[in-house]
């Protein structure tokens, strides 16, 4: 649609990077130079962003029990079966669960119909797995949900600790920006994760503590300060209350340096070093993201550390402050809406009788909500027993996504009524019964605000394909259609965002900081060509920073410190379940890889589901690197590779995230979580779950290349990898090798017109299938385990697309090129598409450092995520020569 380039939002990460797109073969992407959160840097997701926009997978049409309907049918149906429902049950049978996807008017509208018009709290978002620990701590502490920094603070910062964030993976501009900082003044980082992640690979000190003892880590620092006297005793006195009882408390819980150590499985001295440099160094800076979230004790752990920086004084200044950063793109939109089913609307609460009644007189809605809704771990068990009849799911895959997933999809076989609208197919859409097609990334037109509580427009540069529609009009048709039309009759995003402005500054006298008041005027001219921007951005001239003037959003303006203690762990490792299971991202994949999946780019560095464990537990179940294993917890069960690495302490082991039911047979991370919560914030604990891994006897695999998208099924273990020109789908049983092949063998497109070849005892299977021109269509490999043949040609000649020579017809069968053909091996750089074997190469040849790679490959110049893992082959192959 748009030839010229256009300022849009990354959709991924809450770091929000501005990127400039266009349309034309697919699309093309870059980094915004201009936009303040990258200044013109993209990650590898980022710079992909382009090959992510075709129709593969695509829902285009509205379909009702798996056939096209037109969209009025869909959406009257969807009316009136919600209608019914409330009418029959009352309001909160029904539930709304929805996505940080979402843009901010698609989530404000969502918000205002369920909670003002439906009269029900049951909306919840995926945000709730992501950072609602994060929103507890911030409104126990500050009164309201409050990010006080932003990102200027990491390069003005001397001393920054990462708290479980894996950012350079997760968050890898921020993360650049931040190593940036250290090289320009040698700021200072330390890394607090159980793993030696790729960001603790370049940190001054790496505290793998245990996993959930970050309480008791944080308190001992309360304490430390205490007792060295690195307190700002003034600024406690004059800006906060609660001190007394906090610092006592953690005194108590953490006595001393060495019982801290004892109680987080360090070593004394690293502790000692890390409160000794926290307690000289005043700009310091601690960001915390899903690994203190997602635990049954994450909002403790968010007050732990936020009480370490009240008790300094070390808020609302530059270079320092506690900094929360998000998932998602919109997270923090969705919260500023109140998008959470604990929130009302514009940072207004439940709990405050008068916000309920400001609120339901700016909707004129008399039949809001009164209380808070049903949080994702509880609307799915509601789900399941039939308290929600009818639920509404957008843009998100819960069947993969939740928490004892199992149980998840049990709940919606068994709901009366499934609504999805989504832009692709998912797990989840299997469950559906209307599916809504929405637009997606590139066609979608709304604001997000990033970690740092920036506004940015995400602006359309495709046209919308098929009948899809954006979200929020979608939701102000079913409004309309369930009797609300005057309250959502939006003629545009920008309508909506003046409406949800004009809400956040609506009886506001500066009790809410969320203040957006002078957006409400915002012209549609402005809103097309808005800047990003922070908030608070209000009529009344306001302090540039928040909290610089020690008032905080509460009653009596001080900031609380909350006193925690360090609790056990939720679930305990035994003798049936020996290791701790952490989940987490991948750095080049996006939450059920319903985008980055189809990205042979994306798939290369990590193209099977792995499981990483450490040599000892290894050992002791007698794996080696590669086997497949069986993985289970109490919840459920997954399949996936072993990968032995040191960088996973003993005792534990990590799965990603992201395996959803259209890349692998069973390899998904939320199948063995548990449904188990903090008691504040409602995220459920993602990162500490029991775990048995066990060998899977494998006895034959095989390895399909094909043009095909295809699902199959009937095998112990698939998953696939995108390539060039298609798929690769890896295969493996416990049937016998002669069996696997029948198994297999029915995977193909023809399998009366092959090449063939089988040897004679029937255990060893090879396939080759021409196209129309000559060119190879597809491949199948079967062998006993161990005994499969190289395919890095197979799969060059899938992407090629080359009509075949008669010596390469002659060589198919073999998997060997006739020519030389050097492998890349697995790729490392996914920028420049430098694999494994180039960079060892490049050792070889006497290119010992990051700089030198970099300069003759290209390697790690980019996006910088993959920096570590070529340091460590650096590392292997210089020892090894
Ligand atoms: Fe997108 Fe996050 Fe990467 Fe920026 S860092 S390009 S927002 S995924």
């Amino acid at each position: 649609m748009s030839s010229t380039e256009v300022s849009t939002t990354c959709p991924y990460c809450g770091v929000g990077c501005g990127v400039l797109a266009k349309a034309g073969g697919g699309a093309s992407v870059r980094g915004d130079p201009d936009h303040p959160a990258n200044r013109g840097k993209l990650c590898s997701k980022g710079s992909a962003l382009g090959e992510t926009v075709g129709l593969d997978g695509r829902l285009l049409h509205p379909e009702i029990a798996g056939k096209r309907a037109g969209w009025d049918t869909a959406l009257d149906l969807v009316a009136r079966r919600f209608r019914d429902t409330i009418a029959e049950h009352g309001p909160d049978s029904v539930a709304f669960y929805i996505s940080g996807q979402l843009l901010t008017e698609d989530y404000y509208v969502a918000n205002k119909l369920m909670k003002g018009f439906i009269g029900s709290g049951n909306i919840d978002t995926n945000s709730r797995l992501c950072m609602a620990s994060s929103v507890a701590g911030h409104r126990r502490a500050f009164g309201e949900d409050i990010v006080p920094g932003t990102y200027e603070d990491f390069d003005e910062a001397d001393l920054i600790v990462l708290t479980g964030s894996n950012a350079a993976w997760c968050h890898p501009i921020l993360y650049q920006r931040l190593l940036a900082a250290r090289k320009a003044r040698g700021t200072r980082i330390v890394v607090i994760d159980p793993r030696r992640t790729a960001t603790a690979d370049e940190c001054d000190l790496h505290l793998a503590l245990d996993p959930g003892a970050d309480v008791l880590l944080f308190n001992g620092l309360l304490a430390h300060l205490a007792r060295v006297g690195t307190l700002d005793q003034d600024y406690i006195a004059a800006n906060t209350t609660g001190f007394d009882q906090a610092v006592a408390l953690a005194a108590a819980d953490a006595p001393s340096v060495e019982h801290v150590a004892r109680g987080c499985g360090l070593v004394v001295a690293d502790v000692r070093f890390f409160y000794e440099l926290f307690s000289v160094t005043e700009r310091v800076v601690t960001v915390y993201s899903q690994g203190v979230n997602q635990s049954a004790h994450g909002t403790d752990k968010v007050n732990a550390i936020i009480n370490c920086h009240l008790a300094t004084g070390r808020i609302g200044r530059p270079g320092m402050g506690p900094f929360s950063v998000t998932g998602q793109p919109n997270a923090m939109g969705g919260r500023e809406v109140g998008g959470l089913a604990n929130q009302l609307a514009a940072h207004m609460n439940f709990d405050n009788r008068a916000d309920v009644d400001r609120v339901a007189r700016f909707w004129n809605a008399p039949e809001i909500a009164t209380r808070a809704g049903l949080k994702a771990v509880d609307m799915f068990r509601a789900v399941g027993d039939g308290r929600v009849k009818a639920l509404w799911i957008m843009g998100t895959n819960p069947a993969v996504s939740m928490p004892d997933a199992g149980r998840v999809r049990s709940a919606l076989k068994a709901c009366d009524f499934v609504v999805v609208s989504d832009i692709t197919r998912t797990d989840t859409t299997r469950y559906a019964d209307v599916q809504l097609p929405a637009a997606a990334w590139g066609e979608k037109d709304g604001m997000v605000t990033n970690s740092e509580r920036r506004l940015s427009r995400q602006r359309p540069f495709l046209a919308m394909p098929g009948e899809v529609r954006p979200d929020w009009r979608i939701i102000c048709d079913i409004a309309a259609r369930m009797g609300f039309g005057a309250a959502f009759d939006f003629a545009d995003p920008a309508a909506i965002f003046r409406e949800h402005a004009a809400l956040s500054a609506f009886e506001n006298k500066g009790e809410r900081m969320f203040d957006l008041g002078t957006l409400a005027a915002l012209s549609d001219a402005d809103y097309e060509t808005f800047e990003p921007r922070l908030w608070p951005v209000r009529s009344r001239r306001q302090a540039d920073r928040l909290l610089s003037d020690g008032r905080f959003p509460t009653p009596d303006g001080r900031a609380r410190f909350i006193a925690v203690r360090q609790e056990g762990v939720a679930l305990a490792v035994n003798a049936g379940f020996p290791l701790a299971l952490n989940t987490g991202r991948l750095r080049d994949q996006w939450h059920t890889m319903t985008r980055t999946g189809a990205v042979p780019r994306l798939m290369a560095n990590t193209p099977e589901p792995m499981v990483d464990i450490n040599p000892r537990d290894a050992t002791a179940s007698g794996l080696a690197d590669g086997d497949l294993a069986h993985l289970s917890t109490r919840y459920g069960s997954a399949r996936a590779r072993v990968r032995i690495t040191e960088a996973q302490r003993p005792g534990q082991a990590f799965l990603p995230m992201h395996w959803s039911g259209y890349f692998a047979a069973n390899a998904g991370a939320g199948a063995l979580a548990a449904p188990i919560t903090d008691p504040y914030s409602g995220q459920p604990e993602l990162k500490n779950v029991p775990l048995r891994v066990v060998r899977e006897e494998i006895a034959w695999a095989g390895v399909l290349m094909t043009r095909r998208d295809l699902r199959p099924t009937g095998f112990v273990h698939w998953s696939r990898q995108a390539v060039a020109g298609g798929w690769v789908y890896e295969l493996g049983g416990t049937e016998t090798p002669d069996q696997g092949i029948l198994l297999a063998r029915g995977l193909l497109a023809n399998p009366d017109q092959l090449v063939e070849y089988r040897d004679r005892k029937g255990l060893t299977y090879r396939a080759a299938a021409m196209d129309e021109n000559g060119a190879l269509a597809e491949a199948l490999l079967v062998a006993p385990t161990g005994q499969l043949p190289a395919r890095d040609w197979l799969v060059s000649l899938l992407g090629s697309r080359v009509q075949l020579t008669s010596v390469d017809r002659h060589a198919l069968l073999s998997g060997r090129s006739p020519a030389a053909m050097p492998s890349a091996g697995r790729i490392v750089c996914s920028c420049f598409n430098i694999g494994v074997n180039q960079l060892a190469d490049a050792v070889a040849a006497g290119c010992r450092s990051l700089e030198v790679i970099g300069k003759e490959l290209g390697a790690g110049t980019n996006c910088g995520s993959c920096r570590s893992e070529i340091r460590s082959i650096i590392g292997k192959n210089r020892a090894a020569g």
